[in-house]
């Protein structure tokens, strides 16, 4: 799971939410850009390519691809249980 303490200073407040690449756990953003390929309305990558969630999934299709993109990401960089 991604680290909580850790979010990314963009993300959005809501449940899905990417850990900084300044992570030192292990599950900070490597920039792979595979999350913000798979669900662009709700993740983007920041000017060093780390990726934020810029918006919260508004319905069941973005929630799918959401859920996709956190468990395709090689890191485990996303997370699901913010606020
Ligand atoms: S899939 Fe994971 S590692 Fe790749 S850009 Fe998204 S958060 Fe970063």
């Amino acid at each position: 799971m991604a680290n909580k303490d850790m979010k990314h200073p963009e993300n959005v407040a809501g449940k899905f939410y990417t850990t900084d690449s300044n992570d030192m756990s292990g599950q900070g953003c490597i920039s792979c850009g595979l999350c913000y390929s798979m669900a662009p309305n709700n993740f983007q990558a920041d000017d060093m390519g780390a990726a934020f969630v810029s918006k919260q999934p508004i319905d069941e299709n973005e929630e799918k691809l959401c859920q996709d993109a956190m468990d395709s990401c090689p890191v485990n960089s996303i997370g699901n249980d913010g606020e």
